[in-house]
């Protein structure tokens, strides 16, 4: 049994002096890690004074620094080798956040001045590793978590990883944070015909940029935020993108009247039931937009705010998409029927010939893959025995601060020193 060292990031392998006073201590750590191990299966195992935190994205790099400012060290677990992997490998060059950069800020360390309202991938990026620097949080990178799970009988929680060498490694602790994120693994449909179409299909989780599809035609399979820029870079680089609206979108501005529209519709929240905010927000983006429902882009029953709150959809926040669909630079599409070798048939029963297909069908949690007794953890920070949950709330980033700050407060009340809490 080895015990991690939280504030210098690293273990130390002489526990002894931190177990010494703790009565029942190594007991209970008996008890989780079965006693009957031999000393190569023991040292399989890490004890971590202070909580496990799953995920080094934006929502664990959060947690970790609102505990460290209260002297709790932690232990970060991250698949990757670097912190924010969604934003460093997984987004497309010309990403910008969509909402402005206050909103968007982590606690304890605001964006610096000199970066725009709305930063790029690479800024936002750059503002993470400082924060990570700053905070000096030093993830376990390549390390996979595969399990984890409460032990009843020593009340602690056993986190099993896997390293990029195979290598397995086991943790203990008393607190759990999941910082997985919602946007962990690809969504991507069945659509008939897949393996026939004869082009790539990539997810845009591998769109860098427009460029390799100079002159092409491309169709990209989804209406959202990622599916309206990439529709825009696109045409940026001279292809020929079209884009399929299967159900209905909301479009709104990115702006109104000086305000952000995240802002503006936060605002409008505090005074006003979300039906009315919603019919508010539709009125001025009639005005600014036009009919969006006359270039195919057919508005949901429900309100922006009121989609967003029931099932986490998020509007898009048009930043020059809208122009080019009516331009007709961006063509719309129902509903693919199937893919061909060469293209896809509508069920609209149009058939069209493309070069390629961009998936821009999103992503979902990995919860279930690694959290054992099927927990969702959505729309919460705080579930029992100890176990937290940073960036489910569908709030962005933030939520992620909100939960951040709660958590630290939580597991602060009850943190005395070291090992004296477990
Ligand atoms: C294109 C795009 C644009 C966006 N723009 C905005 C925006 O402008 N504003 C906003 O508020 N939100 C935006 N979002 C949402 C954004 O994903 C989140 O706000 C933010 O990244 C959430 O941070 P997170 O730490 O919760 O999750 P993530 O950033 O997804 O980080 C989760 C981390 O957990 C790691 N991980 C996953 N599974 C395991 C495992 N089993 N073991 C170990 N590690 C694991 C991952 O590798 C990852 O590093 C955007 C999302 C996308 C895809």
């Amino acid at each position: 049994m080895r015990i991690w060292n939280g504030s210098y990031g690293s273990e130390l392998l002489d526990p002894l002096i931190h177990l010494a006073n703790q009565v029942g201590i190594e007991e209970r750590i008996d008890q989780a890690i079965n006693v009957n191990l031999s000393v190569n299966e023991a040292n399989q195992w890490i004890a971590v004074p202070g909580p496990v935190i799953v995920g080094a994205g934006p929502s664990g790099l959060a947690v970790a620094a609102c505990l460290k400012e209260k002297g709790i060290p932690s232990v970060i677990l991250e698949r990757s080798h670097f912190i924010a992997s969604l934003w460093q490998l997984k987004t497309y060059d010309r990403l910008h956040l969509h909402i402005p950069k206050h909103f968007c800020q982590l606690p304890l360390m605001p964006f610096p001045e000199s970066f725009p309202t709305y930063p790029s991938r690479a800024q936002f990026v750059r503002y993470l590793e400082a924060y990570a620097r700053r905070f000096n949080i030093r993830p376990v990178f390549n390390s996979t978590v595969v399990s984890a799970e409460f032990d009843p009988r020593s009340e602690l929680w056993r986190v099993h990883t896997v390293g990029s060498d195979g290598s397995l490694t086991k943790y203990v602790s008393r607190w759990l944070v999941g910082a997985t994120g919602v946007n962990a693994e690809e969504s991507v449909p069945g659509i008939g015909g897949m393996d026939e179409f004869k082009g790539p299909v990539i997810h845009t989780s591998s769109y860098k940029c427009g460029e390799i599809f100079q002159g092409q035609r491309v169709l990209v399979i989804g209406c959202g935020n990622s599916g309206m820029e990439v529709c825009l870079d696109l045409c940026n680089h001279n292809a020929r993108p079209s884009m399929v609206v299967r159900e209905g979108v909301h479009v709104l501005p990115r702006e109104i009247l000086g305000w952000s529209t995240f802002g503006l519709s936060s605002w409008l929240l505090k005074f006003l039931p979300v039906r009315v905010a919603d019919r508010f927000l539709l009125c001025i983006s009639r005005l600014m937009l036009g009919n969006t429902e006359l270039h195919g882009l057919k508005r949901p029953k429900l309100g922006p705010l009121e989609l967003k709150s029931l099932s986490g959809k998020t509007p898009v926040l048009d930043v020059g998409a809208l122009a080019r669909i009516k331009s007709g630079d961006i063509q719309i599409f129902p509903a693919v029927k199937r893919l061909t070798a060469h293209g896809a048939e509508f069920v609209d029963g149009r058939l069209e010939s493309f070069d390629a297909i961009i998936l821009a069908t999103g992503y979902r949690s990995n919860l279930h893959t690694w959290l054992k007794g099927g927990r969702e953890l959505s729309k919460g920070w705080k579930w029992e025995r100890g176990l937290y949950s940073a960036g489910f709330s569908m709030q962005g980033l933030m939520g992620t601060s909100v939960d951040a700050q709660k958590i630290a407060d939580d597991i602060g009340r009850c943190w005395v020193h070291g090992f004296s809490v477990l």
